[in-house]
């Protein structure tokens, strides 16, 4: 089912050229409706096609105001009920409310490594667009563009 913006709570990410949904959205579904010419509601942002909705959740997890909802599905979430997000650092908690108004809030570690630490082309062999026809990947230059694994680039072993 696909989100829908809580207008009291959104903020239109403080006016932002590009505000985090839009941004985060793999299917550019967000969208900010500047003049409230589209929804009636100025600088709120809203699901512009909601029957392409991947229902991914990108959006629900990135969204400062926590003003984005996923309608769920009526079978698993009967109505009144909630799932609900909230994103930090180096966790997130997901809050449950079922439909007798009993919550509950899991909290699960999402990395291990500082935000922005991650370089994922480091080590890696500059890629060399005269191969951009061939097979394979640019890392991957060993055995007719591919080669074995290596344990060593696990992140878990
Ligand atoms: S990310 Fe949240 S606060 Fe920002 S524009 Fe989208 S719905 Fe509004
Ligand atoms: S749930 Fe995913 S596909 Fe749907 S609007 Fe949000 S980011 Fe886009």
């Amino acid at each position: 089912m696909p989100t829908f913006v809580r207008t009291e709570k959104c903020d239109g990410c403080k006016g932002q050229d590009r505000i985090a949904c839009m941004y985060i959205c793999p299917h550019d579904l967000m969208k900010l409706d500047r003049d409230g010419t589209e929804t009636g509601h100025a600088m709120k942002s809203f699901n512009q096609e909601p029957d392409q909705c991947w229902e991914c959740y990108s959006c629900v997890k990135i969204c400062p105001q926590q003003a984005i909802e996923v309608r769920p599905y009526a079978d698993i979430v009967p109505l009144g009920a909630m799932v609900q997000p909230l994103r930090g650092t180096d966790s997130i908690m997901w809050s449950i409310k079922l439909r007798n108004g009993t919550m509950k809030r899991f909290k699960f570690p999402i990395r291990t490594t500082p935000e922005d630490s991650i370089d994922p082309y480091a080590g890696k062999p500059a890629a060399e667009l005269a191969k951009i026809d061939g097979p394979g990947f640019f890392n991957h230059n060993e055995l007719n563009g591919f080669r074995s694994g290596d344990a060593d680039e696990l992140i878990r072993k």
